[in-house]
């Protein structure tokens, strides 16, 4: 059995899985002062109860980490922890690995695809915009840890937007559920629409559906930054697959059939056939990712 765990700001999801599947999962809520050790403390007991022998324990973490020691957790303001020095006082002799967990989710989508697909690119749209790659098996995590980090790719030079990561045009500035309210809102008075002037992206979307006028104009100006952003990669990494996944792709296949429309138009020859799917594992596919490091 492998345990994955995938740490978040405020909760964090165990899950123990056997094969691909998760066979039991529960929560703890993220405190910042006691996280890595409520999450041992909290394996230890389930693997005690359930008589269970654990092969690995893998982390899939918000933020960068080098060889298991992370350096920076933004979002929950921790920096500068050794999970090996941890995992020694709980588990000495398991392995234990971890990564950024788009990393960890790239994973989990990758080794659960029926397809048998050997190198792959994973783009998650939530509140922000990230990713992963994978290459025969493994996370790609890069020197830095931010191989992946394609929210962060320069994309846009037309609205310029500022990023939270002081940049500007970056690709979560115009692709995030932040960043397609960003747009809806700029070219709100230049449609005739149905979508609340106080919006969510999925009310964009949604409306978009209904062929609503500003709901269609965004639908394609996100689906066409997000096709030249995959073409570029294409000729990086040339993989077999691209998923998007995320919040914002709970919209489902009207995202990826006009992202493919455009992408169609901006792919080099060779990486035409290259497969952008919808990715199927929700959030499940951070923990299962993480188990598989
Ligand atoms: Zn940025």
């Amino acid at each position: 059995m492998r345990c994955g765990v995938d740490v978040g700001g405020t909760t964090v999801k165990l899950g123990f899985v056997e094969g691909k599947k998760i066979v039991d999962s529960f929560s703890i809520v993220t405190k910042k002062e006691t996280l890595f050790d409520d999450i041992f403390s909290k394996i230890v007991e389930y693997t005690k109860k359930n008589n269970i022998e654990l092969e690995s324990i893998g982390f899939g973490i918000p933020g960068i980490v080098r060889d298991n020691y992370i350096v920076k957790m933004p979002n929950i303001a921790i920096s500068g922890i050794d999970l090996n020095v941890i995992s020694k006082k709980y588990f000495p002799n398991v392995r234990i690995k971890a990564s950024n967990d788009a990393n960890c989710a790239a994973l989990g989508e990758a080794i659960c695809d029926t397809d048998n697909v050997k190198s792959s690119y994973f783009i998650t749209l939530g509140t922000g915009v990230g990713g992963g790659y994978v290459y025969d098996g493994k996370v790609v995590d890069g020197v830095n840890c931010a191989c992946g980090e394609i929210g962060h790719m320069f994309i846009d030079h037309i609205h310029n937007f500022k990023c939270g990561c002081g940049l500007s045009g970056c690709l979560e500035t115009v692709t995030s559920a932040t960043g397609i309210v960003r747009l809806a809102k700029k070219y709100y008075s230049e449609f005739e629409t149905k979508i609340p002037a106080e919006m969510s992206a999925k009310d964009v979307f949604d409306c978009a559906k209904e062929g609503d006028q500003l709901g269609v104009f965004v639908l394609n100006m996100v689906s066409e930054y997000l096709a030249k952003a995959l073409a570029n990669l294409a000729v990086v990494v040339d993989c077999e697959c691209f998923y998007i996944g995320g919040g914002v792709s709970k919209c489902g296949s009207i995202l990826t059939d006009c992202i493919k429309k455009y992408y169609d138009k901006y792919s080099f020859y060779a990486t035409k056939d290259t497969k952008i799917k919808l990715a199927k594992l929700g959030n499940d596919a951070g923990m299962i990712g993480a188990s598989y490091l």
